[in-house]
């Protein structure tokens, strides 16, 4: 439970960033910031309202002018220079990332900031070749069309992956000449703090980006209630997503809305059984099984289904859970207290709805300083009912179930039945099934005996209650502008409405 107080005794203290200058929240009021790997506060982040969102807002307000106004190739080279420091920062970051998220800090240096760092460079780079449309009809009218930047936009992001999906928005917002008000979760606020450290010494002009710390209900609900704000880019749970859905739309603000999944895992029998297992290992507890796109449903072809049991079972038992700050680390420490307390409550109820617990389902005591961490075993069950709670619902930690299924139609409509649909995995050799049974899957994404690949050009996001709209490539810096158009005509300006096609 986060508790606010006022101006906390000596311990790392993280400010907004605001209008390029690191400031105290105006009410003065901190909230703990908790090590999970420890269950330590080690910092305290500001717990922002209203007050320092309309500061942040004005802050882009005045920015604007001139960041719209600056060439995309300058505004380019400044976001690819943001990109370069989080590459020379890599392991600092990697680190802090690790130290505030419990996620094992191998992970974090090959996947998190990377990817930060990548964001930055592809649109930094990308957005030159953003360009308008035109459209010529024959002898009559010429037609183009502009996207213009919104103004200054909203970006609110999960802890899940904190840098590479804070940068996910903010680098195309910024790249279409929005300026931004950003907030991170408030579970893990400290590579956002550095990456403001980072602007400053890249030289985005003042007001630009700015980032305001605090909870959902304090900062991130006063940006999405601020008129000033155009559009909201959110990541994060399908509840929240409703939640700003409804408190968005009486203002006709444009939405991106990246909410959760309950993602199945397709094995065919006639899959490559080796790389099936071990990429299932990676798409069921990478992060602790904390990635909205992990594949926590494994529905296998009866044939092979005692086989990839026994196989799995058997990379499962070599996951070491430790330190997420040791190199060894295969598994480190759920975000928070309450976040494994929610996982257990989910196998408790795997155990009450029938379940078979093959492997875990405790919590892990990890020795010395971690004495007091939020550790979970990696944990599979066995013979629940595809229609269950358990996997219906979202657990979003290491917890997978195994089923076998007899039909390819079986499989769909076991894969189909929840109500999310952001990502689902195929596994077959049978090139013909891997592309029918990808067709009919409900889901953003479909990966074909892969997990997790993703070109930073394609469209990203979820069908049903796993969102609204697309981010990546041209879908965001869509999303980030609004188009107009012009026409004029070249046979007088009566044209006629029946000359037109
Ligand atoms: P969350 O919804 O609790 O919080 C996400 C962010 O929203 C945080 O910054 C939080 O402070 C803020 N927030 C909370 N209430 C708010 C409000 N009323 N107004 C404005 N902002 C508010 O989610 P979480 O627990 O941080 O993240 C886990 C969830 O995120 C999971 O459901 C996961 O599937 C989802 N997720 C989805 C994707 C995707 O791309 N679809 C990616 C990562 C995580």
């Amino acid at each position: 439970m986060l508790t606010s107080h006022p101006a906390p005794p000596a311990m790392f203290q993280l400010q907004n960033f605001i209008n390029g200058q690191f400031v105290p929240p105006v009410n003065g009021r901190y909230l703990d910031n908790v090590e999970p790997a420890t269950g330590q506060v080690y910092s305290q982040i500001p717990d922002s309202d209203a007050a320092d969102v309309a500061q942040a807002v004005a802050a882009a307000q005045a920015a604007f002018p001139a960041w719209r106004a600056l060439s995309a190739e300058k505004r380019g080279r400044l976001l690819v220079r943001i990109a370069e420091l989080i590459e020379r920062d890599l392991e600092r970051l990697a680190q802090a990332e690790s130290q505030d998220n419990g996620k094992p800090v191998a992970l974090a240096r090959t996947v998190d900031i990377p990817r930060a760092a990548s964001n930055f460079a592809f649109f930094g780079t990308g957005i030159g070749h953003f360009s308008s449309e035109s459209h010529f009809q024959e002898g009559q009218s010429l037609n183009y069309t502009v996207r213009h930047p919104l103004g200054v936009v909203g970006c609110i992001s999960p802890w899940n992956l904190p840098l590479y999906l804070f940068t996910w928005k903010i680098a195309p917002a910024l790249a279409a000449g929005n300026c931004v008000v950003a907030k991170p979760s408030e579970i893990t606020p400290a590579t956002a703090y550095w990456l403001g450290e980072l602007c400053q010494e890249a030289g985005l002009p003042a007001g630009v980006l700015n980032i305001v710390h605090g909870t959902g209900p304090g900062a991130g609900q006063a940006i999405v209630e601020h008129p000033a704000i155009k559009a909201i880019s959110f990541t994060g749970g399908t509840k929240t997503g409703e939640h700003i859905a409804r408190t968005a739309a009486p203002m006709f603000k444009k939405l991106s809305l990246e909410l959760g999944g309950k993602n199945p895992n397709l094995i065919f029998a006639d899959c490559d059984l080796a790389a099936a297992v071990s990429t299932s290992i990676q798409s069921s507890f990478a992060n602790q099984g904390q990635i909205c796109l992990c594949g926590s449903r494994i529905f296998i072809e009866r044939p092979i289904y005692e086989q990839f049991k026994e196989l799995f079972l058997a990379r499962v038992a070599g996951l070491t859970v430790g330190d997420p700050q040791v190199e060894t680390s295969r598994q480190g420490a759920l975000v928070s207290e309450a976040h494994l307390n929610k996982v257990l409550s989910y196998i408790e109820l795997a155990r009450q709805e029938g379940g078979t617990l093959l492997t875990g389902g405790q919590r892990v005591q990890v020795p010395g300083r971690c004495a007091e961490g939020f550790f979970l075993q990696p944990t599979v069950f066995e013979g629940l009912a595809p229609d269950c709670r358990t996997n219906r619902e979202e657990i979003f930690g290491p917890v997978v179930t195994l089923t076998p299924f007899d039909t390819e139609e079986e499989a769909l409509s076991w894969a189909n039945g929840t109500d999310y649909g952001l990502s689902a995995t195929v596994w077959t050799t049978d090139l013909n099934r891997a592309h029918r049974v990808a067709h009919q899957l409900h889901a953003g994404v479909v990966w074909i005996n892969t997990w997790l690949l993703r070109d930073l050009r394609t469209p990203f996001g979820g069908m049903k209650n796993s969102g609204v709209g697309r981010e990546g490539g041209l879908e965001a810096l869509r999303f980030f502008t609004e188009p107009r158009t012009s026409a004029s005509s070249f046979s007088g300006p009566y044209l006629s409405l029946l000359a037109l096609r």
